[in-house]
């Protein structure tokens, strides 16, 4: 069994470390490019969401390198996540490849089987197996906390590029990392790194980015967003996380994490869950907005429907709130181009507001 999987940001590092030790032959999808993409589209409905199409790409490339078997996330709720593996699967049957697809739904759903899946998956004893959970959640955890100082740093090295190029090392020592101690070594090697970047002083707007999870963590998807703040100046700040994923989802937000509650702070723009992560892309700008965020961008796939119903309160939040905010939809013809200009004409925005404050008001966008 060789076992693939989505590929999304920096999750990879963590799946691969938990299926090793769960004794799997692992083959990693190579990351997201155009060829991904365009493999997803070419073979994927048109009125698919992006992140189906882009996935159907990973699997195609993984196949290549000889994967056979797709581990993924499910879904429940009223939007169409619960299709796509089958879809998927079926559009891969018709290209000739024959697949065993794993599909994980939400634990508090349909725990027995999530349990099933993981014992038709394990070869090791199971101890093996926990301690490969601890130390993917270890490993998500250091990445995370890397990826936050990143964030802060950008808008204010002297150099840009500079903590990019150390992350990006942390990276692949944490990938290679077999256990707590070495994990500990390259975030602290990491850090001291970071904390020795040269900086201008300036005082950086800070902007916060909500939305659907796969626009929000894979870069090929968004364009680089948060590289393209950080070069305008901007600190990004987020609460969407891997680490923060699995916590919320699969550890029933047992860890000690900074808590995010949609239930909270959501309502009463939006009072109840409506499929991904429209109630959390609400939550987490009304909380970004009270805690001192200059602006809040919404990412999410064009067609989204929780994100959709997310935008349609988002100007309700803007008002009371008085802080911008803008809802950028993304697919397979968003231009850098134009997305560009987008932001660069924001952040020029926040940034007089900010300047002015005695005209600190609402700001239709
Ligand atoms: S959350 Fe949005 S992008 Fe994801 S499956 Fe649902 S509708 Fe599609």
């Amino acid at each position: 069994m060789k076992v693939t999987f989505p590929h999304m940001g920096n999750l990879w590092i963590v799946l691969k470390t938990l299926f090793t030790h769960l004794g799997l032959d692992v083959v990693v999808p190579p990351p997201c490019t155009k060829r991904t993409m365009e493999l997803g589209v070419r073979y994927a409905p048109e009125s698919a969401c992006l992140p189906l199409k882009v996935n159907l790409g990973n699997f195609l490339e993984a196949r290549e390198l000889g994967a056979d078997t797709i581990v993924m996330a499910g879904g429940v709720g009223p939007c169409r996540i619960g299709y796509y593996a089958a879809v998927q699967h079926e559009i891969l049957k018709d290209l000739g490849y024959e697949f065993d697809m794993v599909v994980f739904e939400p634990p508090d759903v349909h725990f027995s089987e999530v349990w099933d899946k993981i014992k038709y998956l394990n070869r090791r004893p199971w101890q093996e197996g926990v301690r490969g959970v601890i130390l993917a959640w270890q490993k998500a955890c250091a990445i995370d906390a890397l990826e936050q100082q990143l964030h802060r740093l950008r808008p204010l090295e002297e150099k840009p590029g500079q903590a990019d190029l150390i992350f990006r090392k942390a990276l692949e020592k944490i990938d290679e990392a077999n256990d707590r101690r070495s994990i500990k070594r390259v975030y602290k090697e990491a850090e001291s790194e970071l904390n020795n970047i040269h900086r201008r002083s300036i005082n950086p707007l800070r902007i916060a980015i909500v939305g659907e999870i796969y626009t929000v963590l894979e870069p090929l998807v968004n364009l680089d967003m948060e590289k393209r703040l950080g070069r305008l100046g901007v600190e990004v700040v987020r609460g969407l996380f891997i680490s923060r994923w699995i916590n919320d989802n699969l550890f029933k937000g047992i860890m000690p994490l900074p808590n995010h509650h949609p239930e909270k702070t959501a309502p009463p723009y939006l009072n109840h869950f409506v499929g991904g992560h429209g109630w959390d892309s609400v939550g987490d700008a009304v909380a970004f907005s009270r805690s001192g965020c200059d602006g809040v961008i919404q990412l999410a796939p064009l067609t989204c429907m929780p994100e959709i119903v997310a935008h349609s309160v988002m100007p309700s939040v803007q008002q009371d709130t008085g802080v911008p905010i803008m809802t950028i939809y993304l697919d397979e013809q968003t231009g850098e181009a134009g997305l560009q200009t987008r932001l660069e004409a924001f952040v020029d925005m926040i940034g007089r507001q900010k300047n002015n404050s005695l005209n600190k008001g609402i700001i239709n966008i």
